[in-house]
């Protein structure tokens, strides 16, 4: 069992959802706005691209109601099938359970996306039982070290196990705040990080695969990241060369009161996260030091 390293004052409250960009400077705004659109764009077609291809059993999908018919005739063509599970509200950012909508508010179908009807019966029939995360998971594509350990942290109430999978990285190292000189912070330095394996932007739509890995360097996933690397590819080579680069340069993830600022050298986007109400935690992703001057 997971088991932390620093201490965790479970809060009984969640943050709204919410994300926003903060970009650094008006030009870094016009050149990576537009590119950004294009890596969620391409991230999005690889999830289906990749049940297409029968790289995958299944992937989890929203079809949004007003565009249900069109959706109906793209997955015929491609001879796919759509599995309901649930109903669910918009929202924004990453959601971790499905709020029913109200009545009269739009909303979205959550459900599997086969090649196989056969899955997408075994996928809803599992989706139904409590321990049938390890057959989704492996139906998804997700590497196994990677789904006990989301099944262990989950159970704990982690449902962004980020700092985690950080933990499995490396030891956190206690460090005075920048700014008060006053207040500690855990920093975990992990200057080799996968870029397969880095979800710390994913709540931006940045990302290469869709699951959470025990760790920043999870073998496992580095595996599955190459089929989504080659699809990617396929689909929009220029985006998924925005994407590497993004994901090679200095990230750090600093979450506190349930806030997650994650710093880049272009923007700052700011997610709502699991509430560390002690002490602030921060990922330092392929660099060896905060890059102080990444604060705006
Ligand atoms: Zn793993």
């Amino acid at each position: 069992m997971f088991k932390s390293k620093t201490p965790v004052i479970k809060p009984d409250f969640e943050i709204k959802h919410f994300t926003r960009i903060v970009w650094r400077r008006p030009e870094y705004k016009a050149v990576w706005e537009p590119r950004l659109g294009r890596i969620s764009r391409m991230a999005n077609r690889a999830e289906y691209e990749m049940v297409k291809r029968g790289y995958r059993r299944a992937a989890t999908w929203h079809v949004d109601v007003n565009n249900f018919a069109e959706f109906i005739e793209q997955i015929q063509r491609d001879g796919l099938y759509f599995f309901p599970i649930a109903k669910s509200a918009y929202y924004q950012g990453f959601s971790h359970y499905h709020v029913p909508p109200k009545p009269g508010e739009p909303f979205f179908w959550y459900g599997a996306l086969v090649r196989d009807p056969k899955d997408g019966e075994r996928f809803r029939e599992a989706s139904k039982r409590k321990d049938g995360h390890i057959e989704i998971g492996e139906m998804l594509g997700y590497p196994k070290c990677c789904v006990e350990f989301f099944m262990d942290t989950w159970s704990q109430g982690f449902y962004d196990p980020l700092w985690q999978a950080a933990e499995n990285d490396g030891d956190p190292v206690l460090e005075k705040d920048r700014w008060t000189l006053e207040e500690d912070k855990y920093v975990i330095y992990i200057p080799d990080p996968y870029p397969e394996a880095i979800q710390e932007l994913r709540y931006f739509g940045i990302r290469m695969t869709t699951h959470l890995p025990h760790s920043h360097r999870c073998k496992g996933t580095k595996r599955v990241g190459k089929k989504w690397r080659k699809v990617m590819e396929d689909i929009d080579p220029e985006a998924f060369e925005w994407l590497e680069e993004i994901l090679t340069s200095p990230i750090v993830w600093d979450s506190y009161h349930g806030v997650a600022q994650v710093h880049t050298p272009w923007f700052v986007g700011l997610a709502h996260t699991y509430p560390y109400l002690d002490k602030r935690r921060v990922i330092v992703l392929n660099s060896e030091r905060i890059p102080w001057d990444l604060n705006l």
